[in-house]
This record gives C-alpha cells, sequence and structure tokens, in this order.
C-alpha cells in the first residue's frame, strides 16, 4: 500500500499537561527579556525540547551548581517541585525563585506535609506510591523530613507496618490501574489507612482516552524522551492496547519497516512530548 493512502493521526489529547505547559510558558517570558535563567534539573525529561530553551538561553543545573550561585541570580523550580531543603539552600544564597510547581503537586507536598504531621505523632507512617529518586517524589519526600516510605510496585507492600495507622498518596504521574491494583493489596493486610487519590486527573483521563487511541489504529508511534517516567508508563498502556506500538526518540529514529501493511498511523506521546515534535514525525511520515 503506497503511503498516499495512509492516514497518520496526532492525538488530540497528546502535548505538554498544564503544568509543564506553565512552566515553559514562564522561563520563556523571562528568557525574553534577555537575563540568564538556570532550571533546576531537566525542565521536561525531552532531549529536543531542553535543546529548544537551551538556545533560548536557558541553563540546566544540578543541586551542587545551585549551590555555587549566589545573589543576582535567577534558578527555575520545575513543575516536579523541590523539597523544603532546595528552598532554603536559595534563601540562604540569595537566589531569585521562579517557582513552577505545578499547582497539583503543590497541593499533593502540603497535604502529605499535613498527614505527616499527623501520622508521626502516633507512630503511624506516610506512604507514597512513586519511583524512587524522581524528582516529584523528592519534593514529596522532602515534607516528610525523609520519613515517608517510597513503595515502587505491590510486591514492596509486604515491608510496611501494619501496626500502625497508615496515609497513602501516589505520585501524580503513576498508572491509575496500578495504584489501584496496590490499594486493594495494601486493603487485604490493614483496613487502619487512609487512602488519597492524588493521580493528576490529566493523567487519569489521559490513561482513558489514550488506550482508545491507541486500539483504534494499526501502528502507534509513541514519541518520548527514554528517561520520561510518565512516558514509560504511557509506552505500556499503548503497547497492552495495541502490540504495533514503538517509541520514537525523534524523527531520525523511525523506522519504515514499521509502518509497512499500516493503513493508519497514530502519532501520540508523553505529557513530556512538545506538540511540535508529534508534528515532525507525523511530516516525515506524509
Ligand atoms: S502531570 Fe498533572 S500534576 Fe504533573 S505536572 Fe502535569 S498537570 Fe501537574
Amino acid at each position: 500500500m503506497g503511503s498516499n493512502s495512509r492516514i497518520c493521526e496526532i492525538d488530540p489529547g497528546s502535548g505538554f499537561c498544564h503544568g509543564v505547559v506553565r512552566a515553559v510558558t514562564k522561563a520563556e517570558e523571562f528568557l525574553s527579556g534577555g537575563g540568564c535563567l538556570y532550571s533546576l534539573g531537566a525542565m521536561v525529561h525531552n532531549t529536543s525540547e531542553i535543546d529548544r530553551l537551551a538556545g533560548k538561553g536557558l541553563v540546566t543545573i544540578n543541586l551542587e551548581r545551585m549551590a555555587a550561585l549566589g545573589e543576582g541570580d535567577t534558578v527555575l523550580i520545575r513543575a516536579h517541585g523541590e523539597p523544603p531543603s532546595t528552598y532554603a539552600l536559595a534563601n540562604e544564597r540569595k537566589i531569585n525563585l521562579i517557582d513552577c510547581t505545578c499547582p497539583v503537586v503543590l497541593k499533593l507536598q502540603r497535604d502529605i506535609a499535613a498527614a505527616w504531621r499527623t501520622v508521626s505523632a502516633i507512630g503511624g507512617s506516610v506512604v507514597i506510591f512513586g519511583k524512587r529518586g524522581h524528582a516529584e517524589v523528592n519534593g514529596l519526600v522532602g515534607q516528610t523530613r525523609g520519613e515517608a516510605i517510597v513503595i515502587e510496585n505491590t510486591g514492596e507492600i509486604g515491608s510496611l507496618d501494619f501496626s500502625h495507622h497508615i496515609e497513602l498518596f501516589s505520585q501524580t504521574t503513576r498508572d491509575p490501574g496500578e495504584y489501584v491494583a496496590l490499594k486493594e493489596a495494601l486493603l487485604q493486610h490493614t483496613s487502619d489507612v487512609t487512602i488519597h487519590d492524588t493521580i493528576c486527573r490529566q493523567v487519569s483521563s489521559r490513561h482513558r482516552s489514550l488506550a482508545a487511541f491507541a486500539a483504534g489504529h494499526d501502528v502507534i508511534l509513541f514519541v518520548s524522551g527514554r528517561d520520561s517516567s510518565n512516558g514509560k508508563v504511557l509506552f505500556e498502556l499503548c503497547r497492552k492496547h495495541n502490540p504495533n506500538t514503538h517509541w520514537v526518540e525523534d524523527p531520525a529514529s523511525l523506522r519504515p519497516e514499521w509502518l509497512t501493511g499500516a493503513r493508519t498511523i497514530g502519532i501520540t506521546g508523553a505529557t513530556s512530548t512538545p506538540r511540535w515534535q508529534l508534528e515532525a514525525v507525523a511530516a516525515m511520515i506524509r
């Protein structure tokens, strides 16, 4: 079948989430004024978008480099948020902050801090379903002076202390289905648990629409940086609903044989994949 008879559709639900759009917009606004802006960690898990922003003057740094900055320097806190220790460092070094913590993450940080104050007084624990070492999770654990317990899957439930009350939260971008399974498994061990539904609504509704999008095409091209944790979750979701799902890091990594015999091609990506990158992949196919 010739490429002209193919239908190539970009997932209407794809592109940056609200939190990332807000952070990128704030960074671009600042950079348009000509100043130097440092981002603490990669603003999005997407190399092409980072390169685009670097071209405008954004410099990505780590905590060590931030500690060497001082008065007059400006650091952007990305949508994932940061633990209180980062704000203390900025204060100590007199660094100006542009805080782009997503409001959804900010609320989760506050809820975790409040829950921890309550349970720590009675010997209970705060448990976070998330990826250890992920920036958002580090920011969440920081609300509990490092005492929250992070579990990555149902298999780790056995290590929890069920003799006291548990407050369970989830990282905002976890798989909603896995969180349901984890909650059910936890309830087999204890009823003394408060379960907070803290997966971002944008993520959970995206899961539902993406499953239908993946099932509705012959081939799915999933465009994302390899280190995006949300990308890994959404890629697996697509593959579950369509085995002909392929990971595309950039248009150059497209392989023509993936499209052999396909009449409909769906192009989608992670919440950190910019719309322009999906359009570049579609343009290459067309
Ligand atoms: S996925 Fe949701 S919570 Fe996370 S940054 Fe985006 S909008 Fe905010």
